[in-house]
């Protein structure tokens, strides 16, 4: 399996598509699946947040899903592991159409979330979150705790979902100083 290119900075542009890892049209539909749940509501219904739907994947068979219904409600991730009532099966997927949260806000960190279910192996994201001081990090957290990341999985619909949660997001001021290099040990063994 290829390694990372060490060259990469973050945060890293939201056209990216992630390097090393294949993807291929069973992620593809998946994907489908997940946007459609994202679509269950008005984007007017999240605002300021994201749309995002989420699935949860065992041996390719969707187990549970979740959508940020609401803004200020718990986000699609955290729904579709607590839809679930159980920790995943070893070697589950998460599919969701917008990379993870890093930071803990009002509802808690889906990466820390993910990480806390403990089976997940594979997450397969749709596009990088545009904010440009959180662009990447998802990624790379979950990099790092050894999990498979690969995004960029029908970007263009994912980015479809929220063309004003994008438009804010990319006026933001670019950060200075936060440029760091992806980790080199992300893949899986
Ligand atoms: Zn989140």
């Amino acid at each position: 399996m290829a390694a990372f290119d060490e060259t990469w900075q973050f945060p890293i542009p939201s056209t990216s598509r992630g390097r090393g890892f294949e993807w291929d049209s069973r992620d593809e539909a998946l994907m489908d699946r997940a946007i459609a749940l994202a679509r269950s509501v008005p984007e007017t219904a999240t605002l300021p947040n994201p749309r995002v739907g989420a699935l949860i994947v065992e041996d390719g068979i969707i187990v549970s899903e979740g959508y940020h219904a609401r803004d200020g409600g718990p986000h699609a991730e955290r729904i579709a592991l607590h839809n679930l009532g159980r920790l995943p099966k070893h070697e589950a997927q998460m599919i969701v159409t917008l990379e993870p949260c890093s930071t803990t806000g009002r509802t808690g960190s889906c990466c820390e979330r993910i990480l806390a279910a403990r089976n997940i192996r594979r997450v397969v994201i749709g596009t990088i979150d545009p904010n440009p001081a959180h662009a990447g990090r998802g990624i790379r957290l979950l990099l790092e705790a050894r999990i498979e990341v690969v995004w960029g999985v029908r970007t263009a619909a994912c980015e479809a979902l929220n063309p004003r949660f994008n438009a804010r997001m990319l006026a933001l001021p670019r950060t200075q100083g936060r440029h760091r290099k992806l980790p080199s040990h992300g893949q899986p063994a």
